[in-house]
C-alpha cells in the first residue's frame, strides 16, 4: 500500500477549521480560534500519528465540477494533514443532515417520541451519504489503520467500512444519549443500523447508561452476548439520580466477534479555560459585569435554543420563583444566553419565539425601568467573553431535558478559578453522573426546579466553597486529556493483530 495513506482517519461531518470569506470574496480556510471543543481535541490525535486524514462534507453547488478539491493538506498547529471533503448538493444535505439527523434521530436519541418526523426522510439519501463517507475512509485508511467515527449522521458508515476494508480497526464515538430499546426501536432502520455498528471493533459513549441502553437495543434485535460486565467506577455514581448505573456491559459478542462497548465522559480543556479565566482582559470585563449589577445577584444559563435544552421549562421556574418571592425582585438577573443554531429549521424558529414570549412576559409582570429580571441573548458569545461571565455568575443554572454530556456545566467550574459559585445541573445531563457536588434539579418537576434555584441563592459561602472545590476536582480529573487518553487505550484494546501501533494525542 501507498506511503500516502494515514494510520488515523477521522470521520466527523464538520470540516476541522472554518470557512471565512476574504475582502476580495476568496474563501480562506481558517484554524478554530478556540483550542475548547470536540474539534481541536480531535485534532490533537494527528500530532503523533504519522499521517492522518480528517473525512468531512462540504457544500458544493455541481459535485461534478472538476476544479471541486476532493483532498487539501492542512498544516496548523496540529500538524500536517489530509482532508478528504466530500462534495454534497444541498438537497443532499437538507436530507442527510436537516432530516435525517436532526428530524428523525436527534428526537428519538433525546427521548422525544412526540417529535420524531418520519414522512421526510429519504433514506437512500442517508445510505448514499454514508457510502461517501466509507468510501472517502477507505481510500485514506493504510493497513491496519484505525477509522474513527462520529456520530449518529454516520451511523451506516461502519457497515460500509467493513465492506470495503475488512482490515481496518473501527471506532465509533457517541457524543449524544443512546436510548433504551423501546425508544430507539421507533426507528424503522433500527436493525440497519445497529448491525453496521456491530461491525465496529469498539462503541463508545459519554456515561455507562447510554451503553446498557446500546447493548439492550442490540439484544432486543439481534443475537448478542454480553461477555463482560463491570462494576461502574465510584465516582461515577451519583446516588438515586437518573441517569446512574452500577455495573454496565463492556464487552459483546457478536457471529463470533468481540466489540468493546465503553463510557468515557468528554470534559473540557481545564488548563485553557483557567488561563482564559485569569486573563487581564477577562478581568476587566468581569469588574464590568459585576459593576453593572450593582449589588444584585446574577443567574446564568447558557445554551444552544434546542427543545433538549429546557430552556422554556427554566424561563417558567424563574417566573414562578419571582411571583412567590417578592423579596427576590429587584436583586437577582437570570442572564439566559439561548443561541440559535439552526435558523432555517421551524422546530428552533418557534423555540426561540416561545423564548422571547416567556422572558417578555416575565420581563412585563415584573420588571421595572431599573431592573429587568431576564436579559435574553440569542447570539453566539465569543468563548473568551463567556469565560468572564461564568466567573460573574453566582449561579450558573443548566437544566436540559435530556443532553449527552453538557460542557457548558464543566466549562463554569473550570472557570471557577476563585473557588466560588454555584452550579444546578439538570439530573438529566449526562454530566450530573459525575458531578454530584452540583444541586441537582429535575427539569420536569416544577416543585424540584424552583427549590433547587432557591437553594442555590440562598446558600452560604463555606457550601459554596465545599462544592466547587469537589466539582472542580471532579472536571479537572475528567477532563479532555483524560477522554484522550481513554480513546486512545480503547484503539490499543482493540488493535488487530499486525497493526501498526495506535496513535496518541499530542500532549
Ligand atoms: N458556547 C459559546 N458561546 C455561546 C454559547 C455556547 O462558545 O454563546 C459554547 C460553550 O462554551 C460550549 C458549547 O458552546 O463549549 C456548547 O456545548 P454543550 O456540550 O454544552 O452543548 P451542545 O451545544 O454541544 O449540545
Amino acid at each position: 500500500m501507498s506511503d500516502e495513506k494515514s494510520d488515523l482517519v477521522i470521520l466527523y461531518h464538520r470540516q476541522p477549521y472554518e470557512e471565512v470569506e476574504g475582502k476580495d470574496g476568496r474563501v480562506v480556510l481558517k484554524e478554530n480560534t478556540s483550542p475548547n471543543g470536540i474539534v481541536p481535541t480531535l485534532k490533537s490525535f494527528f500530532g503523533s500519528a504519522d499521517r492522518g486524514s480528517w473525512v468531512a462534507w462540504k457544500l458544493a453547488e455541481d459535485p461534478a465540477d472538476p476544479t471541486f478539491e476532493r483532498v487539501i493538506t492542512i498544516d496548523d498547529s496540529f500538524g500536517t494533514y489530509r482532508v478528504s471533503r466530500l462534495p454534497l448538493t444541498a438537497e443532499q444535505v437538507k436530507s442527510f443532515y436537516h432530516i435525517t439527523s436532526k428530524e428523525a434521530f436527534w428526537p428519538i436519541l433525546h427521548s422525544f417520541k412526540e417529535r420524531y418526523n418520519y414522512d421526510p426522510v429519504d433514506w437512500p439519501t442517508f445510505r448514499e451519504v454514508n457510502w461517501a463517507f466509507a468510501e472517502a475512509a477507505a481510500n485514506e485508511a493504510a493497513e491496519g489503520a484505525t477509522v474513527w467515527v462520529h456520530d449518529y449522521n454516520l451511523w451506516l458508515a461502519p457497515g460500509y467500512i467493513r465492506q470495503l476494508r475488512p482490515d481496518v480497526n473501527i471506532s465509533f464515538y457517541h457524543h449524544t444519549p443512546f436510548p433504551a430499546a423501546d425508544m430507539f426501536n421507533v426507528l424503522p432502520w433500527r436493525k440497519e443500523i445497529v448491525e453496521s455498528l456491530l461491525s465496529c471493533d469498539s462503541v463508545g459513549f459519554h456515561i455507562p447508561r447510554y451503553v446498557d441502553n446500546f447493548v439492550s437495543v442490540v439484544q432486543s434485535l439481534l443475537d448478542v452476548e454480553v461477555t463482560q460486565r463491570e462494576k461502574v467506577r465510584s465516582e461515577w455514581i451519583n446516588e438515586g439520580t437518573a441517569l446512574s448505573e452500577r455495573a454496565m456491559p463492556t464487552e459483546i459478542e457478536y457471529q463470533g466477534r468481540r466489540i468493546k462497548v465503553s463510557a468515557s465522559p468528554v470534559g473540557v480543556n481545564v488548563d485553557y479555560i483557567e488561563e482564559q479565566a485569569n486573563t487581564a482582559a477577562t478581568d476587566k470585563q468581569f469588574a464590568h459585569i459585576r459593576d453593572e449589577l450593582n449589588g444584585r445577584k446574577m443567574i446564568l444559563s447558557v445554551g444552544r435554543t434546542d427543545y433538549t435544552k429546557g430552556g422554556i421549562e427554566q424561563l417558567e421556574s424563574f417566573g414562578r420563583v419571582l411571583a412567590d418571592n417578592p423579596g427576590l425582585r429587584g436583586k437577582v438577573r437570570l442572564l439566559h444566553v439561548s443561541v440559535v443554531a439552526n435558523r432555517n429549521m421551524t422546530a428552533y424558529q418557534e423555540i426561540q419565539n416561545e423564548l422571547e414570549q416567556t422572558a417578555g412576559r416575565i420581563n412585563g409582570a415584573f420588571g421595572t425601568f431599573e431592573w429587568q429580571p431576564i436579559a435574553l441573548i440569542s447570539r453566539a458569545i465569543p468563548f473568551t467573553e463567556l469565560v468572564a461571565y461564568y466567573r460573574a455568575a453566582d449561579v450558573a443554572w443548566i437544566t436540559p431535558l435530556a443532553d449527552g454530556m453538557n460542557l457548558v456545566c464543566k466549562e463554569y467550574a473550570a472557570a471557577r478559578v476563585d473557588g466560588d459559585g454555584v452550579l444546578v445541573l439538570s439530573e438529566f445531563a449526562g454530566a450530573a453522573v459525575d458531578l454530584s457536588a452540583a444541586v441537582m434539579a429535575n427539569p420536569f418537576s416544577a416543585r424540584s426546579m424552583d427549590r433547587a434555584i432557591l437553594q442555590a441563592l440562598d446558600m452560604a459561602e463555606p457550601e459554596r466553597r465545599d462544592r466547587m472545590a469537589a466539582l472542580r476536582a471532579r472536571v479537572r480529573k475528567f477532563d479532555i486529556n483524560a477522554w484522550a487518553q481513554d480513546q486512545t487505550d480503547l484503539f490499543r484494546a482493540t488493535r488487530r493483530a499486525d497493526t501498526p501501533p495506535a496513535t496518541e494525542p499530542a500532549q
